[in-house]
């Protein structure tokens, strides 16, 4: 009998969409990537991409069972060979594990029940990330399907920085405290950190700015998180694309008094006309940059409250570690943007941050963009959490 290959099918679903990535998690090289967009749509795309090659298909893809088939087939059409014995798990990207999920887990009726019950935190995400693992299991029955949490990463947070000081019930009966999220990115990036200041994870403390479409800063101490910006959902802390970050929480009352919002209105507009969008008409960091650049008053303030923030988060994540040995920008703003990084660097002279402003502008893939004499290392990562997502599972089912 020959060995199986040790190949992790990564699947990220989402309520339209769908990502998958293949990964060997022998060489952590990914063999092949997909999207399948606007599933539920009669006209739906999906992009299989193989030996660099990117193959463009529409397609009708009505549901998530649809999109698994699609799968299947861009891998029977395109390559590489995927099937029950060439896998050894799938790896589902869930976004809310609550207080139920501090590490990966093996899914059986249980975990999706658990998934299940968990929707409320995470109404945009679960039942998307849910449909995904219930249509695998139909599609690959006999192989292990892992559920990996965004939030799983921060579990080790103390009471006194996940808590809210809100009324008792609310806190035991509704499970209302901080979780986090993008776990599996400061995961990453954070032993990436370590590694590239040359010091052990167990004595690293790094920042990580996680600065994507969504975004969250992390504090991570010895290789755990101690504290991050977003909270009980992917909303809070930093400025992002569409959501808000911080606000007062005396918003919703106020909007409901004084302008009628319902609820669903004041949900709705968190969600997707806040953030860089709410400000600029534009949730792309490339596009309010250009305008930035061009001296327009609105992509401008954008620009300069986005900086503002992320200070702000820094400033606040480096009081509660003491000490800091490394930063590191991530996620598609923070790997590509340079000039974000510069402003933000300039603001962080109370770290003793010094910036190398050739480094920093031709920066591609990781790179050191501090300057000798800075007191504090500023890396770029490239994250990866397909590839930490198929680690986490094949470590899992190795156990
Ligand atoms: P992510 O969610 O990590 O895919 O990041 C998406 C965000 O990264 C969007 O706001 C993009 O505009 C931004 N982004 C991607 N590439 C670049 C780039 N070259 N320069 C600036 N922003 C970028």
């Amino acid at each position: 009998m020959t060995a199986p290959t040790p190949h992790v099918l990564v699947i990220n679903a989402g309520s339209s969409s769908l990502k998958y990535q293949l990964i060997d998690t022998a060489t952590d090289e990914s063999l092949a990537s997909g999207l399948i967009e606007r599933i539920g749509s009669p006209e739906s795309v999906a992009h299989h991409t193989v030996d660099g090659t990117k193959h463009d298909k529409e397609v009708e893809c009505l549901d998530h069972g649809q999109a698994l088939q699609i799968l299947s087939n861009a891998f029977q059409e395109h390559g590489p060979v995927v099937t029950a014995e060439s896998l050894i798990a799938i790896g589902h990207r869930v976004v809310h594990g609550g207080a139920t999920f501090a590490t990966p887990v093996v899914i059986d009726d249980d975990v999706i029940a658990a998934i299940t019950d968990l929707i409320p935190l995470a109404p945009l995400h679960n039942p998307g990330n849910l449909a995904g693992i219930e249509q695998a299991r139909i599609a690959f029955p006999s192989v292990p399907q892992v559920a990996v949490f965004d939030t799983a990463f921060h579990a080790t947070m103390s009471p006194a920085a996940s808590t809210y000081a809100v009324p008792k019930a609310w806190r035991e009966e509704h499970g209302v405290r901080k979780y986090g999220f993008h776990g599996t990115s400061h995961a990453f990036v954070s032993r990436r950190a370590a590694a590239l200041t040359n010091l052990p994870v167990a004595e690293a403390n790094v920042i990580v700015l996680h600065l994507g479409n969504g975004a969250s800063a992390c504090a991570v101490e010895g290789g755990t998180s101690i504290d991050t910006s977003m909270g009980l959902t992917p909303m809070d802390g930093l400025i992002m694309g569409t959501r808000p970050g911080d606000l007062d929480p005396s918003l919703p009352g106020h909007l409901s008094r004084v302008a009628g919002l319902s609820l669903e209105d004041y949900d709705k507009a968190l969600a997707k006309e806040s953030g860089l969008q709410g400000l600029t008409g534009s949730a792309d960091f490339r596009e309010v940059m250009t305008g930035y650049q061009a001296g327009e008053p609105e992509a401008q303030l954008a620009v300069e409250a986005v900086v503002h923030r992320i200070v702000r988060h820094v400033g606040a994540l480096a009081a509660v570690l003491g000490r800091v040995d490394a930063i590191a920008f991530t996620a598609g703003i923070g790997e590509n943007n340079a000039v974000l990084r510069e402003l933000v660097m300039l603001r962080l002279g109370i770290l003793g941050v010094v910036a190398d402003e050739a480094a920093n502008n031709s920066a591609e893939g990781e790179a050191l963009i501090s300057a000798d004499s800075s007191h504090t290392q500023v890396w770029v990562i490239p994250t990866n959490e397909e590839g930490e997502i198929a680690q986490q599972s094949a470590t899992l089912v190795a156990s």
